[in-house]
């Protein structure tokens, strides 16, 4: 459709299939790596309800801190899924290792993560990962 541009996340599908269903809460990610693309795409778009929403409450920054670091000006480019580990529909957890590119105040950034994530009552949540360089 021509008014259904590639989802952020560059899976390939539109954006109206993709991410945008997940983050207007219309759908919930059905593994732990949908649920990470919804992330970035959030993270690309400046949603900050969704970052919250998919965020474990263990581990959940506050709103305020998350809104600062949002607007900083940091533009998220591009990801790219390296590998899963379960995360899968009848699973409880997984990993997703992903490497994600933006373009901030000090210039290109590059986020190399291994992002764990649990399932509870159904809906897949950001846990904490590891980032390397
Ligand atoms: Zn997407």
């Amino acid at each position: 459709m021509m008014d259904d541009p590639p989802c952020p996340c560059r899976s390939g599908e539109s954006a109206g299939t993709c991410c945008g269903p997940i983050l207007a809460g219309r759908r919930r990610a059905g593994t732990a790596e949908q649920l990470m693309r919804s992330r970035f795409t959030a993270f690309a778009r400046g949603d900050l309800a969704h970052l919250l929403a998919s965020w474990h409450p263990r581990t959940r920054p506050g709103a305020d801190d998350l809104a600062t670091s949002l607007g900083d000006g940091t533009r998220w480019l591009h990801l790219e899924i390296l590998r899963t580990d379960a995360g899968g529909p009848f699973d409880q957890a997984g990993t997703v290792e992903f490497r994600a590119t933006a373009r901030g105040p000090e210039g290109r950034l590059v986020l190399h993560e291994v992002s764990r994530f649990v399932r509870e009552d159904g809906a897949w949540l950001y846990l904490d990962g590891d980032v390397s360089a």
